[in-house]
């Protein structure tokens, strides 16, 4: 569709400058080309705001849909639910369905979490305007846009150098700025960020990695699925208190596991 632009715009002002030196028939050929090119530039304005609408629209309802309608109460989530382009951090074949109710594959064998997914870990690790966050797992950059606009300081960590790369690129060019992404292996969570108001892991482990316990505050929050790899795993809350640590289970999950292993594919 760029195509459209880049013809009909330097055909229309070649016209516009030469016409005022042509015959009458070539005059009125010129006029029917500036004509039909306005149509086409019409028509290519108008199909720009009409998907822009739709993405929109579809987006609404999935907010209402998928997780009002599942108990997510948080006004500010739902508000940043309903502003961040998820169609934006899926890749090109993927965007008709951005925004259904399912994980989506986003390439090295990863996927972007489901909506309800997002929202529920995002709720329960009790995430406020102006917290410290950290994300295990960037996979698209999504993630870390909503808690970007929730208005946190998002601290988060991606194993796969490309998808690292990517979804750095993909918040830059949607201007999420309070968000910084390492490449690395967040086993080991982001010790110079740290202590963190909420932890958020996309990733499953088959225990608490104590790096992590270690560098949440106290009174802060983690969600996390812990159980086997490539398996039903269970999303636990964990709670940090002076007492020591609480875990609350929120039930069966299926997330890609964490793996130890630095990719630079
Ligand atoms: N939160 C993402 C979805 C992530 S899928 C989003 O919003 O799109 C889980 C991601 O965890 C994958 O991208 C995977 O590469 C990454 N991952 C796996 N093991 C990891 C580790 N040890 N450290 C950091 N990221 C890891």
């Amino acid at each position: 569709m760029v195509l459209v632009p880049l013809i009909s715009l330097p055909l229309s002002f070649y016209c516009i400058i030469y016409i005022n030196i042509m015959s009458i028939g070539e005059r009125i050929m010129k006029k029917k080309i500036i004509f039909f090119t306005g149509i086409i530039i019409m028509l290519w304005l108008g199909q720009r705001v009409f998907s822009r609408e739709s993405w929109e629209e579809a987006r609404m309802q999935m907010v209402e849909e998928q997780i009002v309608a599942r108990g997510i109460q948080n006004p500010i989530l739902l508000e940043a639910l309903r502003h961040v382009p998820r169609h934006e951090f899926v890749p090109q074949e993927m965007k008709e369905w951005a925004y259904a109710d399912t994980p989506l594959p986003i390439g090295f064998g990863q996927t972007i979490s489901q909506p309800f997914i997002v929202a529920l870990m995002t709720e329960k690790a009790k995430v406020k305007t102006g917290d410290r966050v950290l994300e295990i797992g960037t996979g698209s950059g999504y993630q870390a846009a909503i808690l970007s606009a929730m208005g946190c300081t998002v601290y988060t960590v991606e194993i796969i150098e490309k998808l690292a790369a990517w979804a750095e690129a993909n918040l830059k060019r949607l201007g999420y700025e309070n968000v910084t992404v390492k490449w690395g292996d967040g086993y080991f969570g982001w010790q110079d960020a740290s202590p963190f108001d909420a932890i958020i892991v996309t990733c499953s482990v088959d225990h608490l990695p104590p790096p992590l316990l270690e560098q949440l505050k106290e009174g802060g929050t983690m969600v996390i699925p812990v159980g086997p790899p490539w398996s039903i795993q269970s999303l636990f809350v964990v709670e940090k208190t002076s007492q020591g640590v609480t875990v609350h289970d929120l039930g069966a999950v299926r997330f890609v596991p964490l793996t130890r292993e630095i990719r630079k594919d």
